[in-house]
């Protein structure tokens, strides 16, 4: 017997019948002995809906309402699944992240969990193997004791901290998609699902792209060492041997994979602007009157590039930011002009950022010259690089995002027979 969280998305709970779907998964989990706990995200939609609502009623909403109103669609999905799980002879309570309670900062709309106490979760097993639904996405903070919600996409995180809470054996994530892939399969039909990526590597994925998985639930899986198990909702309950290893994608420990290729997958994002700042003088202190603006302002910048000057006197600097802070990034320096010093600001919000990604980089040298090799032989001109221990990332045209992640797809073996 086994200790379970099991986490649904928005997709997979999306009207009464597919919550019902969802629910006989429950079942099989239960009826082969395990202790469940489920975490349930909103229905498809709903969340858009209520920030939606939230803009429509002011622009300039409390942060502390907009939670308030966001956190109420997970209300709902973990009431209609305990109710239908109820309905099939199954034990089980829904939850709010206040009745648990689990505790986060007031940094509402982006809150961290800071602890969750799995007590009475774990009692109610026992006592009377009751299953546990929890609302995904929302906390409380307790010294003002008022709803929070973790950011969108955050279920994931929910049910990560739920499972180390909980000392749970496993975290499976059902959701739309049957696992990991090395790349994005509707751009590269070649992609293969991954059966096992390392943590690291699949933080990295998150982080520069992939879409599967908050990338603060992949923190929390590594911090905690909880297996976090990426597979497919639309899988019929019946047909799956609860004993049986079901098609997905393990994200574990790197010591338990064996083969392991040197670049795990490809990531890639369009959502970026590049900013350039032209002829700065070269002095000591410029980069930081760039960026402390920019940091006060909360605007994450990602990749740098400075030129060494040749005179001595000027330079230029490069910066990538996410497209959604490219006005205000812009704006931020234009303000800061005379205190930094510099002729002129170019841009570009057509690019894209493309990256490598493979902790077997760590031990192989020349992966990402392969790269630039390949890419040079289409065509593709690359505006920016950074690299780091275990990836490697390109700024290119966004026109080109497609052709770059194929190119490199192949270059690196990761096609499927
Ligand atoms: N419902 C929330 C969202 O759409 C949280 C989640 O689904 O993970 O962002
Ligand atoms: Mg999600």
């Amino acid at each position: 017997m086994g200790r379970l969280v099991m986490k649904f998305g928005g997709t997979s709970v999306a009207n009464i019948d597919r919550i019902r779907n969802v629910a006989r998964h429950v079942k099989r989990e239960v009826d082969a002995g395990h202790h469940v706990a489920v975490v349930v995200s909103a229905m498809a939609g709903k969340t858009n809906e209520l920030v939606e609502w939230c803009r429509d009623a002011s622009p300039m909403h409390d942060a502390r309402e907009y939670d308030a109103i966001v956190a109420s669609g997970e209300q709902v999905t973990s009431g209609l699944l305990a109710i239908v799980l109820q309905g099939m002879g199954i034990q089980a309570r829904s939850w709010q992240g206040w009745q648990i309670p689990i505790r986060t900062s007031d940094a509402h709309a982006s809150a961290r969990i800071l602890e969750i106490d799995g007590a009475e979760i774990i009692s109610r097993f026992q006592d009377r193997q009751e299953v546990a639904v929890i609302a995904g996405f929302q906390g409380i903070n307790p010294q003002t004791n008022r709803l929070t919600t973790l950011g969108r996409g955050g279920s994931d995180t929910s049910a990560v901290a739920i499972a180390a809470a909980i000392r749970a054996d496993r975290c499976d994530i059902y959701t739309d998609v049957d696992g990991v892939y090395t790349t994005d399969p509707r751009v590269v039909p070649k992609a293969r699902r991954l059966d096992k990526i390392a943590f690291e590597d699949m933080l990295e994925l998150a982080s520069q792209g992939a879409k599967v998985l908050q990338v603060r639930s992949v923190e929390l899986g590594m911090v905690h060492n909880i297996p976090v198990f990426v597979r497919s909702s639309f899988d019929k309950p019946e047909d799956i041997d609860p004993h049986g290893t079901p098609p997905g994608t393990l994200i574990c420990s790197e010591e338990e994979i064996m083969e392991s290729h040197v670049v795990t997958g490809i990531a890639f994002s369009k959502d970026e602007a590049q900013i350039s700042v032209r002829q700065i003088e070269d002095k000591p202190g410029v980069a930081a009157a760039i960026f402390g603006p920019l940091a006060e302002a909360n605007i994450n910048v990602d990749m740098i590039v400075q030129n060494v000057s040749e005179d001595g006197k000027t330079t230029d600097l490069t910066f990538t930011v996410p497209a959604s802070d490219y006005n205000r990034a812009r704006d931020t320096i234009s303000s800061a002009k005379a205190k930094i010093g510099y002729a002129r600001l170019d841009s570009a919000t057509d690019v894209a950022k493309v990256s490598v990604i493979g902790s077997g980089m760590r031990s192989h040298a020349g992966v990402a010259a392969q790269a630039f090799t390949a890419l040079a032989g289409r065509n593709i001109n690359i505006r920016a690089i950074t690299t780091s221990e275990i990836k490697f990332s390109v700024l290119i045209d966004a026109a080109y995002t497609e052709l770059a992640v194929r190119t490199l797809h192949t270059l690196y073996g990761l096609d499927q027979a």
